[in-house]
């Protein structure tokens, strides 16, 4: 259990996503072209960046993936997941 899931799954209102929607969300970010291996972040740790995707700018959160994808209300930005 990462450190996220087990201080998180000790606060009643911050729901966690089941384990296979957690793999789901990983293997997605692994083959996208603005996941960060050396930070395992998506885009540019902690301050992200904007991006252009299909016609639109876009915002990378600049979160690290592996506790981003374990919180149930989250999402990706380009909306892979
Ligand atoms: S959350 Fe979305 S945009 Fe960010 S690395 Fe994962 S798939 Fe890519």
């Amino acid at each position: 259990m990462s450190f996220v899931r087990t201080i998180f799954s000790r606060i009643p209102l911050i729901e966690l996503a089941s384990k296979s929607v957690q793999q789901f969300r990983e293997s997605q970010c692994v083959d996208c072209p603005f996941y960060k291996f050396n930070t395992g972040s998506c885009g540019t740790l902690i301050v992200g960046e904007t991006i252009e995707w299909k016609n639109e700018q876009v915002h990378l959160c600049g979160c690290i993936i592996s506790e981003k994808s374990e919180l149930k209300n989250q999402h990706c930005p380009i909306k892979q997941w």
